[in-house]
């Protein structure tokens, strides 16, 4: 075994080896210790981070839970301010990344362990099980195309459907399937088998079995984004995900998105029919420290805006009212967009929280009050979406103790001195950044990936100097 990384783990305290590992961490072993960097998160700030990182000649492990990467961008459809397919300017980034000969990708994996110090940490790692050998799979999709058990794709956030073997979306990096074995027939009732049988190298493998392995790295980078509030088991006066045609702003990106469940086409869930008054909601759960979120999620207007738009480019005779409380677009272009979606897209905004959804009939009634005016408002829509609060990825806090950072009471992870040092955490080696540190756009998030990628330099090329002056 390489010297520089120990391909085994620990499980159940008994040392076990990866041999999943085995094989592909050649070109990271090929480095010294202190000129290879762990990513963890592989969303728009990773990705950017292990790619300057790469470029600048380092060995760099990305890592993400997901069987591949890209994050949440991949589920956006065009992009504030410029209204860019999200797709289109991520899928050449995502791919770089897969085929950067300095960065290894390590996906379906998390972070389990941390022992050493800065310059030369060992990092443990669980490979999770995908039941597909992806040293022999080719990437065909023969498999997808075969397999007879559909069912909820949480890609497409429930508004779309997914085999149980898949790849999260069709330009998944790395294009590997894995089987969701909670869905498939073989794996619940011994029954089928189908993937097995149509897979021309022999890739399924029913049998495996999760792996451990560790990688030693002289730093760390953290990026592991954000999700969304739970607001469907926390927000009944919103309908407490009851109300089918009540929707959150990131299933609102799967419908209007072009690759996404509908292709685009801009339908309400309870009957495929188009609607043709839609309210949207800002700041659910955000701003609101009594019940919910302290913080603001500081997108939601900026993205609210965008829906409102290409709402309108595609329901031309369609009717948008917007509840607010402020309207925060304090991005480069970013007044010019909000007033835009007002004066040439004739959105109504309403000043005010819609304080209670039900439903009657079709329609969704929206009961609320604009604080301007002071008048009571009832509207009968068609669709209500919810800028609901963006809040720490699931597992933030484990992974602050297993790294020795903090999170604060949010659960977003701490930097070193908010203004100075913002990338930095009170741990030698080891950076956040993006929606882990706190929400952001993906123009910020790229700019804190890079900031944290050239921290990770900085360290790592004066801890190699000190130690060449101290020979
Ligand atoms: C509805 C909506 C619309 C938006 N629209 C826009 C827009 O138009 N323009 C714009 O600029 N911004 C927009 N945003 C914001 C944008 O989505 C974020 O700025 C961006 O996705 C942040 O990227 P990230 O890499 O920090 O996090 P993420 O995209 O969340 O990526 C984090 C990655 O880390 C992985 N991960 C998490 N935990 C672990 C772990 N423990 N171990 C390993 N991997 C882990 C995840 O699987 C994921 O791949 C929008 C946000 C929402 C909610
Ligand atoms: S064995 Fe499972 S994953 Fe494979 S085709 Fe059948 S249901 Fe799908
Ligand atoms: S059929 Fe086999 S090779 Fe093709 S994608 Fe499925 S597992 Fe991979």
């Amino acid at each position: 075994m390489g010297e520089l990384v120990e391909l085994t783990g620990l499980k159940d305290g008994q040392p076990v080896t990866c041999a999943c590992a085995l094989g592909n961490l050649t070109e990271f072993e090929s480095v010294p210790v202190d000129r290879r960097v762990m990513v963890i998160g592989g969303g728009i700030t990773g990705i950017t981070a292990a790619i300057d990182l790469g470029n600048a000649g380092y060995q760099v492990m990305l890592v993400d839970r997901l069987p591949s990467v890209g994050g949440r961008m991949l589920q956006l459809s065009e992009t504030f301010p410029t209204l860019d397919c999200a797709q289109c300017t991520l899928t050449p980034r995502t791919v770089e990344s897969g085929q950067h000969p300095k960065v290894t990708l390590k996906t379906s994996c998390e972070v389990i362990g941390l022992e050493g110090e800065p310059g030369d940490f060992t990092v443990s790692l669980r490979q999770k099980v995908t039941y597909v050998d992806w040293n022999k799979c080719t990437g065909c999709g023969t498999c997808i195309q075969k397999c007879p058990s559909k069912g909820i794709a949480l890609f497409e956030r429930d508004a779309g459907r997914m085999t149980a073997i898949y790849t999260l979306s069709p330009q998944a990096v790395p294009n590997k399937p894995q089987i969701d074995p909670d869905r498939c027939r073989y794996l619940t009732k011994g029954k089928c088998g189908v993937c097995a049988k149509s897979c021309p190298v022999g890739a399924i493998d029913y049998k495996q079995q999760e792996s451990f392995f560790a990688a030693r790295v002289g730093a760390i980078i953290v990026a592991t984004g954000f999700d969304i509030y739970d607001w469907k088991n926390k927000m009944p006066e919103y309908g407490g995900g009851k109300i089918p045609d009540v929707i959150d702003g990131l299933t609102m990106e799967r419908y209007l998105s072009a690759s996404g469940p509908t292709a685009g086409a801009m339908v309400r869930p309870s009957d495929g029919k188009e609607p043709k008054e839609i309210v949207f909601i800002q700041c659910v759960g955000s701003r609101n420290p009594e019940f919910h979120k302290a913080y603001c999620s500081r997108v939601c207007c900026m993205y609210t805006a965008k829906h409102a738009r290409l709402y309108k480019h595609k329901v031309h005779d369609g009717q948008v009212y917007v509840f607010y409380i402020d309207i925060r677009s304090t991005g480069k272009g970013y007044e010019q967009f909000i007033q835009q979606s007002v004066s040439e897209e004739e959105i109504i905004y309403i000043r005010g929280r819609a304080a209670r959804l039900y439903r009657e009939g079709d329609k969704v009634m929206v009961q609320g009050a604009d604080t301007l005016t002071g008048k009571k408002i009832e509207i009968a829509a068609d669709m209500v979406v919810l800028a609901a609060a963006m809040v720490p990825n699931a597992g933030a806090q484990e992974l602050a103790d297993i790294l020795g950072i903090e999170c604060n009471a949010d659960g977003f992870f701490i930097e070193d001195n908010y203004k100075l040092s913002p990338v930095e955490t009170g741990r030698q080696g080891i950076y956040i950044a993006g929606c882990c540190q706190g929400i952001k756009d993906i123009a910020d998030s790229s700019a804190q990936g890079s900031a944290a990628a050239s921290k990770a330099l900085v360290f790592l090329s004066t801890l190699r100097r000190q130690n060449q002056e101290a020979v």
